[in-house]
């Protein structure tokens, strides 16, 4: 019969055995050296933007920046427009649920590729929903059996906004790249792609010449104001032009 007890633990205690097993032989005594297992995600975005263009603007301004990828364009591209005010807390960190929903909310009817360059492209700060309107589309590499790019594949296009002072649109190139890898070529295939967007605005019948890009600036007591001639309620509390129409917004 002993025996058969024996048989019970052929291999030795679990380690959930050992913890629960009342201490019949003293003291447990520390390792010298801790054997520890270790866990690392390196995630890598990266991105770039040129100078701005000073548009000549009209009706239907935004309607030009597709045409603005011709020829650099490997899939559809897309529009992602200004956010309302609903959505003035959305951010791609999901551990962050009321942040992350609102940013799945505005955009789960965009393309993998899309959401893919808006979590690249918003990580790092270079485009800003509350006011950017982005043109956008896969500009190089490969995209995965689920439609997402592949983290050397470029994304990116034309990022327009107005201007605070002038209320011209300004437009200006944007890619990015990045995921679970890095590879050395991506940075200068990333900056020809960039050069090549630009010269496509320049070459625009609008486009009036190179301009610093100067983020909308706060304006107090500004925030809130509905859009008279769209009806947009922004989220950016500091736009004094409509990031959507850009039209002067007036106190209404
Ligand atoms: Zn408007």
């Amino acid at each position: 019969m002993p025996l058969d007890f024996l048989k019970r633990k052929p291999s030795g205690e679990t380690a959930a055995e050992a913890a629960s097993a009342p201490p019949a032989r003293g003291p447990v005594l520390m390792p010298e050296e801790v054997v520890a297992q270790d866990f690392q995600l390196k995630l890598y975005y990266a991105g770039k933007t040129s100078e701005g263009v000073r548009m000549q603007t009209g009706a239907g301004a935004m309607d030009d920046l597709p045409s603005m990828l011709t020829g650099l364009a490997k899939t559809e591209i897309e529009i992602v427009e200004p956010l309302p005010i609903e959505f003035s807390q959305a951010t791609p960190t999901i551990a962050r649920p009321s942040e992350a929903m609102q940013w799945l909310n505005a955009h789960h009817v965009h393309s993998p590729i899309t959401r893919h360059a808006l979590v690249v492209l918003e990580s790092i700060d270079a485009v800003d929903l509350a006011f950017d309107t982005f043109a956008c589309t896969l500009l190089d590499g490969e995209i995965d059996t689920s439609g997402y790019p592949e983290y050397n594949a470029i994304v990116g296009g034309v990022a327009a906004h107005w201007d605070e002072a002038t209320g011209d649109m300004i437009c200006r190139a944007v890619v990015g790249w990045g995921g679970r890898g890095v590879r050395g070529d991506t940075d200068r295939i990333g900056a020809k792609l960039l050069g090549g967007i630009l010269t496509n605005i320049l070459a625009n019948q609008h486009a009036l010449g190179l301009t610093a890009v100067e983020r909308p600036m706060p304006a107090a007591g500004r925030g809130g104001l509905v859009c008279a001639h769209c009806g947009f309620a922004s989220a950016h509390e500091r736009a004094f032009y409509c990031p959507k129409c850009g039209m002067r917004l007036v106190r209404g």
